[in-house]
């Protein structure tokens, strides 16, 4: 069986300084290599000059439009925390936050680190509010710690997510009280569950044990939950019946899983791949060798470039490629012998530290590929090739036209 190992570098696009760019400088002869086998060109993610999220080009890669399946990151992100969504749900990101006497936001992380004993802590607190917004409202409220001060909320019932975030966005405002945005009785009702959650939430964390101990260490308490980007659970055909591909997923960061499981992949995590530019590539590599042969379709997130691009760190983004590509050499062959596409959801410019609205290259390898004059997969070559210029719902369809698993438009 011939399947697509799927290498996506995040943010791995680039602008050239001095001439060049990571993917230009990082010594990486596996990916150059396959470059020089198949076909090369560029990718607008979602359109030209579009700058995407992660959420919303990762929905285009896999081949659904971003503009009807976004639905807010929260849905997405819940997905990725591990919890079991159904369309129409309810989903918000929540920070566990500091507010002073007064209700004003002092410190939106709560000292940032929150230990994994308190955010339990947190979890069985919520837990019983929760069980106490069943009764009041008929409303399933379930929340999840994620990382740090990172949580999700889901609403499960009559409720929409048309409403606005507790989240002042800023310290030294107070704590909002959400409001509905729109007329519908399920707007109402959503507004109402998170403010009874918002202030309910604060009056339990006067008990809870973890702010026994901050007080005593003169650490910022944490004593209320920010709730943002209400999104719901839009209904998804997965891509084993929109593509006929069954696919798996390789990554470590909740909201790109949060994806890949929206669309029906199965998910994967692997030892030494947690979303940082520190990233070891090893277990990944091997795991999604392992993979291909059980699966159409291999997807290995890499999120260190993306994570390097923020933080200005060139070096570092050169890193991660050539970490990348280090972990691939040991299966060159096996490789060979299938489909391999390598590309990236956004360039994030070192020069900018955000998410810009440029293609950035893609490259796609197969033993029946065509072989065009490309050899070096970078911003400054790609352009050249017979890919040409293709926009990233167009990868799935081509995948699933080189395995010989879509069916023929017409007769
Ligand atoms: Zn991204
Ligand atoms: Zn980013």
């Amino acid at each position: 069986m011939t399947s697509v190992l799927w290498v996506l570098f995040d943010g791995g696009g680039d602008r050239p300084r001095n001439g060049a760019t990571p993917f230009f400088t990082a010594l990486k002869p596996v990916i150059d290599r396959l470059a020089s086998l198949g076909s090369c060109g560029v990718m607008d993610p979602i359109s030209p000059g579009v700058r995407p999220g992660s959420d919303t080009s990762h929905l285009a890669l896999f081949g659904y439009d971003p503009y009807r399946y976004y639905t807010g990151r929260g849905a997405f992100e819940a997905l990725g925390a591990g919890l079991e969504l159904r369309p129409g749900d309810v989903a918000f990101r929540t920070n566990l936050a500091t507010v002073d006497a007064r209700g004003v936001v002092v410190d939106r992380r709560a000292g940032r680190y929150v230990a994994p004993e308190e955010a339990r802590e947190v979890e069985a607190a919520m837990a019983k509010i929760g069980e106490e917004v069943e009764r009041r409202f008929g409303v399933a409220a379930i929340y999840r710690s994620t990382v740090e001060h990172r949580g999700v909320l889901v609403l499960r019932g009559a409720v929409s997510h048309r409403v606005s975030d507790t989240d002042p966005h800023k310290t030294g405002e107070p704590l909002r009280r959400s409001q509905p945005l729109d007329d519908s009785k399920e707007a109402k009702a959503a507004a109402e569950v998170v403010n009874y959650i918002s202030e309910a939430f604060t009056a339990y964390s006067k008990d809870l044990e973890a702010n026994r101990r901050r007080a005593a260490r003169g650490e910022p308490l944490i004593n209320a939950v920010l709730v943002r980007g209400g999104g719901y659970m839009p209904t998804v055909e997965p891509l084993r019946q929109r593509y006929n591909v069954k696919g798996a997923a390789i990554a470590g960061v909740a909201l790109i899983r949060g994806v890949a499981k929206a669309v029906g992949m199965d998910l994967y995590s692997a030892e030494g791949l947690g979303g940082t530019k520190f990233d070891k590539f090893e277990e990944a590599v091997k795991l999604a060798v392992e993979l291909l042969k059980r699966y159409d379709l291999v997807f290995l997130h890499v999120k260190g470039t993306d994570s390097a691009s923020h933080d200005g760190d060139f070096r570092g983004k050169v890193d991660v490629i050539e970490r990348l590509d280090a972990a691939l050499r040991p299966y060159e062959a096996v490789l060979e012998e299938n489909y391999v596409v390598v590309t990236s959801d956004h360039a994030t410019p070192i020069s900018v530290r955000e998410h810009t609205g440029e293609p950035v290259p893609i490259l796609l390898y197969g033993p029946d590929v065509v072989r065009d004059d490309v050899d070096k997969f970078s911003e400054l070559t790609c352009w050249r090739g017979a890919l040409g210029r293709i926009r990233g719902m167009d990868v799935m369809p081509t995948i699933a036209s080189y395995l010989g698993l879509s069916e023929k438009f017409g007769e």
